[in-house]
Formats: structure tokens, sequence, C-alpha cells
């Protein structure tokens, strides 16, 4: 797993601190006004941030969590970050280079082809992103605040589209946030119970699980090859969303997997090797 992804383009950017917001009475997460940008590499603390995710999907099942889930998300958010999905949903993070983005089948948006300044109107609902575009043609135009400046500068060589989902106005839906989050433990559950449960199974119920299962999965990252010491391939992870998403994709389905749902309490763990039962915390109590 480590070997898989030992050269990797995926620095990633968290606020100092984050907000809820409302638009047109849709709720959204977005950096609060005075926050600061912080650059870090979510590859260095994959575990936790893949288990983090799924643990979170689990909360977001429970109808009877809301209040929780709104803080537990936020927390998220603060930890990690937007989750990118304005770089992650279309066909290509390079969209900005075109005048018309196209989407691949979705949760969050219906239509296939949307003009690019309406789609980048969904991440920009509160103020326009500094960014001028005109026809396939777009360029820069922060001239008052330093940080952001300087942020574009830092993030310069991958795709403008990444450049501005790090950007102080960019902002997701939170319900968009909780049902990414949901599919994600959904999908981990199909996995972890298919097998548990396999040999009571009728034929029906594996067949639903088996096409559950199959619907998932998305766009993947692309990659490209650097000439180092020796030709190199770099992985270009261009959202947090595709990373986890991955991450968890190749955790899964590692022959030597040892994710493990806890039968007490229902948490999602990484057990030592062979090892089966309850998660840490509930073997300590
Ligand atoms: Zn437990």
């Amino acid at each position: 797993m480590k070997n898989l992804f030992k050269h990797t383009s995926s620095t990633w950017v968290r606020y100092s601190s984050y907000e809820y917001r409302k638009s047109e009475d849709i709720l959204y997460i977005t950096p609060a006004a005075d926050s600061l940008p912080i650059l870090y590499d979510p590859m260095e603390n994959y575990e936790s941030l893949v288990l983090d995710a799924l643990n979170l999907g689990r909360l977001a099942t429970r109808a009877d969590r809301a209040d929780q889930l709104h803080t537990n998300v936020m927390k998220f958010v603060q930890k990690y970050g937007l989750l990118g999905f304005m770089t992650a949903l279309p066909t290509t993070p390079k969209f900005m280079e075109y005048e018309q983005v196209y989407l691949p089948k979705n949760h969050f948006i219906r239509e296939e082809v949307m003009q690019t300044e309406d789609y980048l109107h969904i991440f920009f609902p509160f103020e326009p992103p500094d960014v001028v575009k005109y026809g396939v043609q777009s360029r820069w135009n922060i001239s008052d605040d330093k940080s952001m400046m300087a942020l574009a500068m830092t993030l310069a060589d991958r795709p403008m589209s990444v450049n501005l989902c790090c950007q102080r106005r960019y902002a997701e839906q939170y319900d968009w946030i909780v049902r990414m989050l949901q599919d994600w433990a959904f999908t981990f559950l199909t996995g972890f119970l298919y097998y548990l449960d396999n040999e009571r199974m009728d034929d029906l119920t594996r067949e639903i699980f088996q096409k559950g299962m199959s619907a998932f999965g998305g766009s993947a990252p692309t990659y490209h090859i650097e000439l180092r010491e020796r030709p190199t391939l770099v992985w270009d992870f261009h959202s947090l969303l595709l990373q986890i998403q991955m991450l968890f994709s190749v955790m899964l389905t590692d022959e030597s997997s040892t994710m493990r749902c806890c039968p007490n309490c229902g948490r999602v763990f990484v057990a030592e090797y062979g090892e089966d039962g309850l998660c840490p915390e509930c073997r300590s109590r």
C-alpha cells in the first residue's frame, strides 16, 4: 500500500478556521473571513484520514444524531480541509481551460454539461473567485490579499481548479459532504458484512450486496511520470475527495486488509494482523 503511493502530488490546504454559512437556504461550509491557509500532505496520516471519514459516515447514517453530525463534520473539515468536489466531479480537473464542464454521473449534479462560469458559481456562492475568465482563457486577479496571492503562487504548478478549491472564498454544501461520507461508510459496510454473513445469506441478499458494491467507484486520480534519478510514477490527487476514495478502495481490497468493524460499538478500525474482535477502545474497557 505504502509502495503503491510512494510518490504523490497530494498537497492539500486546510484553513485555521471554518464557518457554516447559508445562501438561498443552502447550508455551506467555507473558510472564515480572517482564517489563514495551512498546507499539509494528507498522505502522511492516510490511515487516520480514511478511518475518520468512515466513522463520520457511519454517524451520518443515524437520523437521531443530526446535532452531533453537524459538530463532527465541522471538526473533520477543520482537521483535513474541504473535500474538493469542484475538481473531483468533472471529467478533467483542468476544466478551467475549457468553456464547458463535463460531468460523469454523480450524486450531486444532474446536468451532464455546464458552462464553466455557472459551474464555478456552485462553489463560490458568496463572492465570485479572483479569476477572470474570457473564453478558454482565465487569469488570476488577486490584488489585495497577500496570503491568497502567496497560496496561488505556491500551487502554481497544479491545475487552476485545484488552486481555486484552496482559496478562502471556496465553499462546499454541507449536504454534499454528508452524502459523500455516507456513501463511503455504506460501501465499507457492504464489503465487510458480505464476507461476515456470507454463509447465512440467501442468493437474493447476496445479489443485492454485489450490486451495491459494483455501483461504487468514480473518477480515478491521474498520474504522470517524472524523470528523477530514474523514471518515477507520480500520482496526482487533485482533491482530498479522490484521495480518500482511492486510499479507501485500496485499503478495502488489499489482501492483507485489516479494516474491521467493532461488533460492540460499530467503530471502524484497523486491526493488528490476524486479529479479530473488538476495537481498542472497547477492549480496554
Ligand atoms: Zn468498539
